[in-house]
């Protein structure tokens, strides 16, 4: 295919934005200041020699710079996010309406207690409506992420194994689980041992019990797992995991595949976290802000992190300190400054008010339906990694590329070239060369349908021999290929000023 070079290097309406020290007006400034008159300064000889070295632009060119910027981003808001394991999911704006409300958003940590008694109610409110979600005892709000939640959950096992004098070594985590998993169990101190998958992708409880052993502090199990399945020996493996002294962290981050459906304490559960920007439409992405609430069973609630919200007869208050911890508790400690993100407890508890509880149990319901939607109309023309019915998610390996000189990759990159942000590739590494679609409950059977025809039609080309095409993709975007690796290994950080 022949490249059609424009003029500007624009493409379309996509300006080729340079970075902002390129523009080069180093030498001026779009705010006019009368001239200082002379003074002695008091800089003690450390007074500034050099120019500063800003760009000198003028208000409409910065505006220009970052509202373009902005539009390289793609987004949930701009399109579909078949992203697996990432739920993205649509925002509802009443979520943001809420946590800009002056009284939720105009607060600080350091206020008396006494006058931020709605936010503290909000919270314990938050709160139980997620120990009532999953049937456990305890919550603890504060973790800013999954990935925190877990190392909320492991330390609590941690501080429990402790206070029984065990000193276990190993946490047990499958192959498929999400690498945040055995790093969690790492950052703890454990070896981590993997457990192998059965031929249906699934966990079973042989395999478990096979590893389990008086060396074993847990087991990190995903339910839906990252193959888009349910584990259906779930609570076997809990009860042999018990029987052998060892704990159950269950990574909740696809709770939202069976929100409303069950309940976690019934699998046997005593840790695990739940994604709020996952399952309960916080935004997220580029890193944050998270949200990673961490339900606990009775055997390990006494271990929860410090601060969190108790009512007693003269309204809500904090419990900030270990040592003030009232009763049996004995938090292991503290996991992050103040409170947690208290913005993403507004809009979790917005989107939970907003559904009620037949609304929650829909989200499953629809995320779930989805998912088996483009499991049916993609089956015959991808590769499906293992027999449906699916949860919340659909895998599809690299065996429909077979022969035709396209890969993963290149497919992704097609589907840019489509508009569409790719899905998740080779991830879970246990099928080769991985696509993995989410498309939550939030997407309409139009959008599914479009980005259905779009995947289907590739995966015809592909199989049509046009390897070439997908060797070339993507073509339409401001940036063609990139060398993804030097650029995580050697990014260029910095600007540096050509040569005059
Ligand atoms: C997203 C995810 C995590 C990590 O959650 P973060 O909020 O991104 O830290 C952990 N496990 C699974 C299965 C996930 O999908």
């Amino acid at each position: 295919m022949t490249e059609t070079r424009t003029i500007t290097g624009n493409r379309g309406l996509m300006v080729e934005e340079r970075l902002i020290f390129e523009y080069d007006h180093h030498d001026r400034t779009a705010v006019d200041v009368p001239a200082i008159e002379p003074y002695e300064d008091r800089l003690g000889g450390l007074r500034r020699t050099g120019a500063v070295g800003l760009p000198g632009l003028a208000e409409p060119q910065v505006v220009r710079h970052y509202t373009r910027l902005s539009q390289k981003n793609y987004g949930i808001d701009t399109g579909l996010f078949p992203l697996g394991s990432c739920t993205m999911k649509y925002n509802p704006r009443l979520n943001e309406k809420a946590a800009r409300m002056a009284g939720l958003a105009d607060i600080h940590p350091f206020q008396p207690v006494s006058t931020v008694q709605g936010a503290l109610e909000l919270m314990d409110t938050l709160s139980h409506w997620l120990k009532q979600l999953t049937g456990m005892p305890a919550v603890a709000l504060s973790p800013a992420a999954g990935a925190h939640g877990e190392l909320c959950g492991v330390m609590a096992i941690r501080a429990a194994m402790d206070a029984r004098g065990e000193n276990r070594t190993t946490i047990l985590v499958p192959e498929s689980a999400h690498g945040t998993n055995p790093a969690t169990a790492a950052i703890c101190g454990y070896v981590v041992e993997s457990i192998p998958a059965e031929e249906s992708g699934r966990v079973s409880a042989e395999a478990v019990k096979a590893k389990l052993g008086p060396h074993v502090a847990a087991v990190m199990i995903t339910n839906p797992n990252t193959c888009g399945l349910f584990e259906p020996e779930m609570i076997e493996i809990s009860r042999i995991v018990h029987e052998a002294g060892a704990y159950v962290y269950m990574d909740g981050a696809n709770f939202n595949a069976v929100v409303g459906r069950i309940r976690i304490a019934d699998l046997g559960v005593d840790a695990m976290h739940i994604n709020l920007h996952k399952t309960f439409s916080t935004p997220h992405g580029g890193g944050g802000p998270g949200s990673g609430p961490t339900v606990l069973s009775a055997a390990l609630a006494p271990y929860a992190p410090v601060p969190y919200v108790v009512r007693d007869d003269k309204g809500f208050r904090l419990v900030e300190l270990e040592r003030d911890a009232d009763g049996d508790a004995k938090p292991f400690g503290r996991m992050k400054g103040y409170h947690g993100q208290f913005g993403m407890f507004v809009r979790a508890l917005a989107y939970m008010l907003a559904l009620g509880k037949d609304g929650l149990q829909q989200v499953s319901g629809d995320a779930v339906l989805n998912a088996n939607y483009l499991y049916a109309r993609l089956a015959d023309v991808l590769s499906a990694s293992f027999e449906g019915p699916v949860m919340h998610e659909a895998l599809f390996d690299d065996r429909f590329l077979k022969d035709t000189g396209v890969t993963t990759l290149d497919f992704a990159k097609a589907l840019i070239d489509e508009g569409y942000h790719p899905m998740t590739m080779y991830f879970p590494l246990v099928v080769h060369g991985a696509l993995l679609m989410e498309p939550t409950e939030t997407e309409s059977k139009a959008a599914l349908d479009q980005f259905i025809d779009a995947v289907r039609g590739l995966a015809e080309r592909a199989k049509a021999g046009d390897a070439e095409y997908f060797r070339q993709a993507p073509v339409h975007t401001p940036r063609r290929r990139l060398d993804e690796t030097l650029a995580a290994r050697k990014p260029v950080l910095r600007w540096t000023p050509p040569e005059s």
